[in-house]
């Protein structure tokens, strides 16, 4: 992994977990623009993420119970998209 991308994937992963400032926004737009494998990985986790805010919206309001081995296998399944993705 070139050191570009490591930096993008940290702050791929970070923009989860909070706001980015707008340079490091910039720096992951731009890093897009020209890496399709940091592109790709952004996108798994944002499609992750909103399946499980989904999931976890609906147990909130406890409209529909998704048991745990459906949600396990769901997780499985997209960790494993984003780790090929990842090589
Ligand atoms: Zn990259």
């Amino acid at each position: 992994m070139k050191h570009a991308c490591k930096r993008v994937s940290q702050l791929t992963s970070d923009s989860f977990e909070r706001e980015l400032s707008l340079t490091e926004k910039l720096q992951l737009k731009l890093h897009f623009a020209m890496c399709g494998l940091c592109r790709n990985y952004h996108q798994s986790l944002k499609t992750m993420e909103e399946v499980f805010s989904h999931i976890r919206g609906h147990d909130l309001k406890q409209d529909i119970h998704l048991p745990d081995d459906a949600r396990q296998h769901i997780q499985s399944t997209l960790e494993q998209s984003v780790l090929k993705k990842e090589k």
